[in-house]
């Protein structure tokens, strides 16, 4: 857990652009943006996938899913935006501390 590079964001021991912090939820901006505004929402505790999640996570789940509209709107994104959650290396993850992608601005943008 302690490799793990969000972990390290969460700490301030690598930089992340944040966009929204409170005690249990960060957002930063994502390093390889693939939209103009592209940021991630992630908790602090370490939970690697959203299959790893439970009932005692339901509240921090909505909550994270909340701050997607909020936020993008404080980002510009007032036309809209695209929330992408992957799971699991099958599902594209690379990065194995679950995280809600927010991202949308510039031309439409598509992702299958
Ligand atoms: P995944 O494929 O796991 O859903 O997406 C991981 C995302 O994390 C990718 O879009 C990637 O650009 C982003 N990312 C990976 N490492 C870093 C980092 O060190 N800092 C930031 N801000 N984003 C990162
Ligand atoms: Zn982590």
């Amino acid at each position: 857990m302690n490799d793990c590079i969000f972990c390290k964001i969460v700490v301030g021991e690598i930089p992340g652009s944040r966009v929204y912090e409170d005690d249990e939820v960060l957002a930063f901006h994502d390093i390889h943006p693939f939209a103009r505004v592209h940021f991630l929402i992630i908790p602090k505790a370490h939970i690697a996938t959203l299959a790893d999640c439970g009932a005692e996570h339901e509240r921090l789940l909505g909550k994270m899913l909340l701050l997607a509209p909020r936020l993008a709107s404080e980002q510009g994104l007032d036309a809209g935006f695209k929330t992408l959650i992957n799971t699991g290396r099958g599902g594209g993850q690379e990065v194995f501390h679950i995280h809600v992608h927010v991202f949308g601005g510039g031309d439409p943008v598509k992702r299958s």
